[in-house]
């Protein structure tokens, strides 16, 4: 052991190896697409967020190379000093008007949006009441803020208004749109319904529905004819269908001032950059151009002709309409090996195993994007049915 490394963290290292949770980093040598070269190997990959297929698009990559000569590439301060530009103001108010809210406050990660308004939001005086599958950076801004803190079982409204009574204050509901390792929808009518009833504020993480779900793109509120009256609050990313990087929360104007007053990660960080910012604005031209709905549609397609090819499979996909289609597994080890064999046929879809999901419920996490052929989705599952017949025999 080097004299730098503490015996702790070596225990640490080989106790997760040896539960099979090992984790690492690999850099791929080829731009986010469909097509992806990792360790000089070309593969057909299932495993990104780029939904919308943006991430490498001829247009957006001109669209950053011309802003970057326009506004330079660094904002150079926080948005409360002197790094708020005029396209982060013109990005804010497009997304505004899109999804018809007053008003829209930027950040440069999705994580830290969430970080900022749980946190600043919750209170001694005012819980957090959140599904316990929300993402990370829910829970993380629920740890940072003083206020009592509950999660009510996966989509169940029932719990969600047993741990309401029980709390007996009003205060922060927070659900995921669509749930990141499901790929399932919260029932957002029913919990908006029930936070009305009972005064509390309501909050979606659409990270997964914006751009490829509704109207425009405009994601699960949209597809559930919900607006800013039911659910005050909503987060969205860049990241992910919009193919660039950054997130963003629609509010009131008086939440949005009283965020820009309270929420220290919105404080206390240099802005998005506003090379980022213009090519954000551009993905959501696209997004709500017929391009977008042309992507949404093949992606739609896609999604539905790995259903009908998984409906024989001896694993089940997780119930999910979404660009989001886990296959449950179960023990770390069959899905690192799945994933294994996937690779050597030339397919990259990663295992997705604890502590980022429940014990025992380790899946490989299929995710589909509007880039992927018809043909893609085929050789996917073809390849996968000769796998699962080589693993019954
Ligand atoms: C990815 C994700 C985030 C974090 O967004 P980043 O911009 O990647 O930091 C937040 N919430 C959900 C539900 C996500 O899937």
């Amino acid at each position: 052991m080097p004299a730098n490394t503490p015996a702790w963290v070596t225990t640490a290292l080989v106790e997760r190896r040896a539960q099979h949770l090992w984790r690492q980093v690999e850099a791929a040598q080829s731009p986010q697409s469909v097509q992806l070269t990792v360790a000089g190997q070309s593969y057909l990959s299932f495993c990104s967020n780029d939904y919308l297929g943006l991430a490498n698009h001829p247009a957006l990559k001109q669209a950053m190379a011309d802003a970057a000569h326009t506004y330079g590439v660094g904002s150079g301060a926080s948005h409360l000093v002197c790094g708020h530009l005029d396209i982060h103001q013109r990005l804010e108010e497009a997304l505004a008007e899109w999804l018809g809210y007053e008003r829209v406050l930027l950040f440069s990660t999705g994580y830290m949006a969430n970080l900022a308004l749980i946190s600043a939001l919750g209170d001694k005086q005012r819980p957090i009441l959140m599904d316990k599958l929300n993402h990370a950076s829910l829970i993380d801004g629920a740890r940072l803020s003083e206020a009592p803190f509950r999660r009510y079982l996966h989509n169940d409204v029932t719990s969600a208004a047993k741990h309401m009574q029980r709390l007996d204050q009003a205060g922060i509901l927070a659900t995921d749109g669509i749930f990141s390792m499901d790929g399932d929808m919260a029932p957002l009518s029913d919990l908006a319904k029930l936070a009305q009833q009972r005064d509390w504020l309501m909050m979606v993480d659409d990270a997964h529905g914006l751009g490829c779900l509704g109207e425009q793109g405009r994601g699960c509120l949209a597809l559930c004819d919900l607006d800013d009256a039911q659910v005050p609050l909503l987060m969205g990313t860049f990241g992910k269908a919009f193919g660039v990087a950054g997130a963003f929360v629609a509010c009131s104007n008086d939440l949005a001032d009283y965020l820009t007053q309270f929420a220290r990660p919105f404080i206390y960080t240099t802005a998005m950059s506003p090379a980022v910012a213009a090519t954000v604005l551009r993905s959501l031209e696209l997004i709500r151009s017929d391009e977008g709905e042309r992507r949404r549609t093949q992606l739609a397609a896609n999604i539905a002709l790995l259903k009908q090819r998984a409906a024989t499979w001896p694993f089940a996909l997780m119930a999910s309409n979404s660009a989001i289609q886990p296959i449950l597994i179960g023990p770390s080890d069959a899905t690192l090996k799945l994933s294994d064999a996937l690779a050597e046929a030339g397919i990259l879809c990663k295992a997705i195993r604890p502590p980022t999901v429940p014990p025992n419920t380790a899946r490989l996490r299929i995710t589909l994007s509007a880039d992927h052929s018809l043909e893609d989705v085929t050789r996917l599952c073809d390849t996968l049915e000769t796998i699962f017949n080589q693993v019954s025999k």
